[in-house]
């Protein structure tokens, strides 16, 4: 491995003129002990290049959309196609039809939707509907579960149900957190508690169905079925946002997926769709039942709205993207990998004596360095945050790249081989013997 001296004058650089260097915090390394980011230069397939030429075995996969790999042939002609048909119109186009149609055609609740330009957009949107509909402001989410940067969404649990959320970031009012209450994943009892102390206040219950922003958390049998029950009884829409799990572990959402039960009483009233969906290029979408969704402008009240929502070539990537995974046992193909390299890390992990609980879900999956199971948010603060930061830096060190967060997921893609595998691995047991040195 070539020292990074590259990417840590470029670091400098952009430390001078981008604000933290970076264009979205999760990209920085202060989670894992500071210092310089690595820059890419170029990427192909399931591997990266720095701009000192170290390769490395991706697994962050741009934070889920890059499920293909990257430059993958058939995302790449399909955006350069589009891009020498006119880049922007600002008209309507036939391809945005072909998208909604495909995800019509695999994710049940959706009778309409509409696009816009991220998963934040797209959460803030159905916020938006859900409030025009109910005509009620507030409402519920889970500590944890990850929305987008909009200001509604940004806020954590008070210190009991029937309290009120405080802002996670500076810059939120004090006036918009009280219109969000947040309770714990997989716990229907809180739940119940804090829909029955806002009663007829609650406009909708927000959820990432499996969750993917601690770790990959399933929900506990007949949590959602109970989440959309209760909603429901108390006069709330469900809102679910699977802007990371669309796609991501079979052809569909979590709606359909057949690890989860009783398909027909988890469904939502709107989602949030995002990530996947375009392919890699910026897109989100959301959408619903028909009477729900008709209260978005131009049919209705509630009014939303972008310059570059629908532009061709996201919606074009986002087509050729959804093709590739049409393709025969892609899905299979990732999470036997997925299970190759948990087996394998188990392994490690256990012969240097190294505390880990790996949740798997198909081709994604999360580590962590504790000895107890991970269904909720507290346990899954409950880390070494120093052990993930040990072992993300020996992994980097070996060409294998992690998110640089505790809580973020592994995510396989459809061009992740054996071969990768058995590198990953490799590192992984050097990591570990590391991390259990206390290096
Ligand atoms: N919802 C979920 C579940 C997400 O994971 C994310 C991003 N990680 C978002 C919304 C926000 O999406 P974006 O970054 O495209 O605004």
């Amino acid at each position: 491995m070539n020292p990074r001296t590259r990417s840590s004058q470029l670091y400098e650089q952009a430390l001078e003129h981008i604000v933290g260097g970076v264009n979205s915090p999760s990209r920085s390394f202060k989670a894992v002990g500071g210092g310089a980011p690595v820059f890419m230069a170029n990427a192909k397939g399931a591997h990266f290049t720095d701009v000192d030429g170290n390769k490395y075995i991706d697994y962050l996969a741009a934070y889920g959309p890059i499920i293909t790999g990257h430059a993958h042939p058939h995302i790449t002609e399909a955006i350069t196609r589009a891009a020498q048909n006119g880049i922007l119109y600002g008209t309507p186009t036939e391809l945005e039809i072909q998208l909604a149609m495909m995800l019509k055609d695999s994710i049940p609740s959706l009778d309409k939707v509409r696009f816009v330009n991220s998963g934040t957009e797209a959460v803030m949107s159905t916020i938006r509907v859900a409030r025009a509909y109910t005509k009620r402001n507030k409402i519920i989410k889970f500590a944890g579960c990850y929305h987008g940067h909009s200001d509604l969404v940004l806020v954590a649990a008070g210190s009991g149900p029937s309290t009120l959320g405080i802002p996670d970031s500076a810059g939120i009012p004090t006036s918009i957190a009280q219109e969000v209450i947040t309770v714990p994943f997989n716990n229907l009892e809180a739940l119940r508690e804090a829909l029955e102390h806002w009663s007829d206040q609650i406009a909708a219950v927000m959820v990432e169905p499996i969750v993917g922003n601690f770790g990959m958390v399933m929900p506990a049998p007949g949590f959602l079925e109970g989440l959309c029950k209760l909603a429901h009884d108390y006069g709330a829409l469900v809102i679910y946002d699977e802007v990371i799990t669309a796609f991501r572990f079979h052809y569909g959402s979590s709606q359909t997926y057949a690890g989860l039960d009783n398909h027909d009483q988890i469904m939502p009233d709107l989602t949030a769709l995002g990530k996947i969906i375009g392919g890699g290029l910026p897109i989100g979408a959301y959408g619903g039942r028909k009477h729900i969704m008709e209260q978005v402008a131009p049919l209705g009240p509630a009014y939303q709205a972008g310059t570059m929502a629908g532009n061709p070539a996201s919606v074009a990537s986002g087509i050729a993207c959804l093709e590739v995974l049409q393709g025969e046992g892609v899905y299979e193909e990732m999470e036997r990998l997925a299970i190759r390299l948990t087996d394998g890390l188990r392994e490690s992990a256990d012969r240097h004596g190294v505390a880990m609980t790996i949740n798997r879900i198909r081709g994604a999956f999360s580590t962590h360095f504790c000895d107890h199971p991970v269904t909720d948010y507290d346990q899954a603060q409950d880390t070494d945050g120093e052990k993930f930061a040990s072992f993300f830096r020996h992994m980097l060190d070996r060409g294998v790249c992690l998110a640089p967060s505790k809580y973020e997921a592994w995510f396989l893609t459809t061009t992740h081989v054996d071969a990768d595998i058995d590198q990953t691995l490799q590192a992984a047991d050097e990591a570990l013997k590391l991390v259990a040195a206390g290096k």
